[in-house]
């Protein structure tokens, strides 16, 4: 893969056990220079989608009767090769994505330690037995495969979503079509070329990119793909949600976020300082779990604000791949440009532009921005109510503690929610109230174990949870099983 430094990668989907080219290719592009073409992906169509959920299909019953040990086997060789390669490939989501060298090694550990995990929950997938009401009458609950899971993964951790839900749909049985975003094809493409190595049987896990606007529809209408699992906006998520209704289709769904951290006069302002900045700006805010709303006691608030813009202007942003780099480059033109709109709006509202916004220019083209920090805004202007998925935050200033909890659950959204305090009694009820699905004391809204469930309350989540044990909702069905002995 080294030889990909080159720009001559080729990323190829793979279905039935073969890599396709695709009816026709799309260019990977660098965001932290876009002069640098990483590769060309497949972009596949309806044709390829079907023959790939054909090929999981077939492979259905084969994967659902295998063993335990066989599963535990695979899953724990894949996630012990991506460890094992973890620099290579945390440099190639660097370079495709934008998130620091830091960041993207350290996403690539994570994968392979899904996989590990799910390794160790496929030997260990638990049943339930019951005396029944009747008498002589055995009851049993076991969890068996759904069938053909379809799974949808968005751009900004492109080899951590896809394995949180492709390493427990296998561990559990079922047979896998993966439909990543199109803006970064490399570590799809590496996650399934290891898989394809792994000894799963052929069919088992098939990859398909491609437009998510044409494919997803046609995933969710086939009769042969049992569920769905989908990571992106809010928007498409409906509609995924929406039409899996209509075909009676289990689904997932998680998306936004406009994640409150709450800074408490009393906080340590080191730590708050220091969850803001990392909640609000790594990995360019390109998270659902971004803290994009700092909630902050009057108290405190102008020494907040000092000390987070210090930071700001302090932070280096540049080339992903650079080890100086602090915050990478946007993903791309589009989000970017979203970004730069949201600045423009926070100011027409009111808000105070206390650090950055702008556009960047730096020694080569790549989609850079300054980090933005607003201040004096309300909790009802549009950058407090919709998210905007980018290194940008706004302080909404509170008297006190029950205004800060009312201001931070006033919003559609509940995936994590924050609060810096050193009052314990302030800890235990925002950690009672708070309507978010995690909640964090004294730690960033983003920065998630793997091994517990993952997943929010309101628009940002929809359906059971995922990681942790928890996927086994999603991944498994329920059946009863009565004996007469
Ligand atoms: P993001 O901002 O993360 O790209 P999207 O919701 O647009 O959010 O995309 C998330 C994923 O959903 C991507 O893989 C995309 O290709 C896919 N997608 C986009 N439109 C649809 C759709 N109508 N049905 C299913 N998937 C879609």
């Amino acid at each position: 893969m080294a030889s990909g430094e080159t720009g001559s990668m080729r990323f190829d989907n793979y279905m039935e056990g073969e890599w396709i080219g695709g009816d026709s290719r799309v260019e990977n592009v660098n965001p932290s220079d876009t002069r640098d073409v990483i590769g060309q992906a497949a972009r596949s169509g309806a044709a390829d989608l079907d023959r790939a959920i054909d090929a999981a299909h077939a492979a259905a019953p084969g994967w659902a009767s295998s063993t335990p040990q066989q599963r535990f086997d695979i899953l724990d060789a894949v996630g012990t090769e991506i460890l094992a390669r973890k620099d290579e490939l945390g440099r190639l989501l660097s370079r495709e994505e934008g998130k620091t060298l830091a960041e993207g090694i350290g996403e690539a550990m994570r994968a392979g330690q899904i996989f590990k995990f799910f390794a160790g929950e496929a030997v260990r997938l638990p049943g339930e037995r019951l005396s029944s009401i009747r008498p002589g009458v055995e009851v049993d609950m076991r969890r068996e495969p759904v069938g053909v899971i379809g799974l949808i993964t968005p751009w900004n951790f492109p080899i951590a979503i896809p394995a949180w839900k492709v390493a427990p749909a296998l561990a559990y049985g079922n047979t896998v079509v993966l439909k990543p975003a199109e803006l970064v094809p490399g570590c799809a493409w590496a996650l399934a070329e290891i898989l394809s190595r792994s000894g799963l049987p052929r069919g088992v896990f098939n990859l398909v990119g491609g437009r998510g606007s044409e494919l997803g529809p046609r995933m969710i209408e086939n009769p042969k793909v049992r569920a769905i699992s989908f990571t992106g906006s809010v928007p498409t998520g409906r509609g995924i949600a929406a039409a899996c209704g209509q075909h009676l289709k289990k689904v997932q769904l998680e998306m936004g976020g406009k994640n409150p951290l709450v800074v408490l006069d009393d906080a340590d302002l080191d730590v708050a300082v220091g969850a803001a900045l990392n909640g609000a700006f790594f990995s360019t805010g390109q998270r659902c779990t971004a803290s994009s709303r700092l909630v902050v006691g009057e108290n405190i608030h102008d020494r907040f604000v000092s000390a987070l813009t210090e930071k700001l202007q302090a932070l280096v942003v540049g080339d992903a791949l650079d080890p100086k780099t602090q915050m990478g480059p946007v993903v791309d033109e589009k989000q970017l440009e979203q970004n730069l709109a949201y600045v423009e709006i926070a100011g027409q509202e009111g808000g105070k532009l206390a650090f950055g916004g702008d556009r960047l220019t730096l020694d080569k083209p790549g989609f850079y921005m300054a980090p933005a920090l607003f201040t004096e805004t309300a909790n009802d202007m549009r950058i407090n109510r919709e998210e905007v998925f980018g290194p940008v935050a706004s302080v909404v200033r509170v008297k006190d503690y029950d205004e800060a909890l009312a201001v931070a659950n006033d919003t559609e959204f509940g995936l994590s929610s924050g609060i810096c305090t050193t009052s314990l009694k302030h800890a235990s009820d925002f950690k009672a109230k708070s309507q978010a699905g995690m909640v964090m004391v004294n730690l960033p809204t983003a920065g998630v174990d793997y091994n517990v469930p993952f997943g929010g309350t309101k628009a940002s989540s929809f359906g059971s949870r995922e990681q942790g044990r928890y996927a086994v909702e999603f991944y498994t069905t329920v059946k009863t099983a009565y004996t007469q002995p």
